[in-house]
């Protein structure tokens, strides 16, 4: 495909990995108290840069100081499915690993949802989670961080990236990151969900380091001296916090934008017109609005989510 980004790092030989506590699961316990840590990958087979992640702690020999480390790649089978020639497919093998959170206990009909039941108990021994994702369209590194005000509170205590997105999550089915314990605003359970950037982009290998190098340091399972002294980047001056309040789909992909949009941008004026869906105007509803993770640059399916609207908090 002569329209896909460049792909700027080689992918990790991730098949020494296989035997674990689960097949690409792996447990490291201390022994003493503390809180059980779960970094994930490969929640989306192409989202390569927490997988370098992953394999960099594995191969460095990371252990838990106290509580326990749980390391592991999700989607391994889609992974394994990268063909170059098309390198948006490998995301799943047969549906989205990330939608499937809310129906486990009904029997397992993809290989997403095998996958997901093999997950689960993983998932839910954690009482912190970090799942690495990246972005298909360029655009500026976001934390998401649920509904939840803990989530926020956790990716402040992260400090990076910039762009903490408080919504809600998907329509289309529960996300692992709102699974359990993550998704009830009683329980001391946190997780957090990076987007590092495009999915192949040395920035967002970068990006992917820094924010696992944080979150285990916040955890306090580790020293940070524990991590790779590179892996921290410069902590920006400040965070924002965007409360997504709309997700704008096209009726049947006849979306035109007015112009090509970065992701991010705040757009001053209530009212501004951002495009035509099927020709009928798509405004903003309120002064400042913040526009997360626009897909309106490129053809999209109908019912596809074109741009969530933001609301600063
Ligand atoms: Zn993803």
């Amino acid at each position: 495909m002569s329209d896909s980004p460049p792909i700027e790092f080689a992918f990790p030989e991730l098949r020494r990995w296989e035997k674990g506590a689960a097949p690409y699961i792996h447990v490291f316990d201390s022994g003493k108290p503390g809180p059980t840590v779960m970094v994930a990958a490969l929640t989306h087979g192409n989202e390569v840069s927490g997988a370098i992640v992953v394999d960099a702690l594995l191969q460095k020999g990371l252990r838990p100081r106290s509580g326990a480390l749980i390391l592991g790649f999700n989607n391994i089978d889609a992974y394994h499915s990268f063909d170059p020639r098309t390198p948006f497919k490998s995301r799943m093998i047969d549906e989205d690993f990330n939608r499937t959170w809310g129906r486990l206990d009904q029997p397992a009909t993809t290989a997403e949802t095998r996958r997901a039941q093999v997950v689960r108990p993983f998932v839910e021994r954690a009482d912190l989670l970090l799942d690495l994702h990246s972005m298909h369209d360029d655009g500026v590194p976001l934390m998401l961080a649920g509904p939840l005000a803990k989530g926020a509170e956790l990716a402040k205590k992260v400090g990076a990236p910039v762009d903490i997105i408080a919504d809600a999550g998907h329509a289309a089915g529960m996300r692992m990151r709102d699974y359990g314990g993550f998704g009830d605003p009683k329980s001391p359970k946190n997780a957090l969900l990076i987007e590092t950037g495009q999915h192949w982009r040395a920035s967002s290998v970068t990006v992917a380091k820094d924010v696992t190098a944080r979150f285990l340091a916040v955890t306090g399972i580790v020293e940070p001296a524990d991590l790779p002294a590179d892996w921290k980047q410069p902590t920006p001056a400040r965070q924002r916090v965007v409360e997504v309040t709309h997700a704008i789909a096209t009726k049947r992909g006849n979306f035109t934008p007015v112009r090509h949009f970065e992701g991010q941008e705040t757009i001053a004026t209530a009212g501004t017109v951002l495009g035509h869906d099927d020709g009928e105007p798509v405004t903003t509803p309120y002064d400042n609005c913040v526009l997360v993770m626009p897909s309106s640059n490129r053809p999209l399916r109908p019912g596809v989510t074109v741009v969530r609207l933001g609301r600063l908090v």
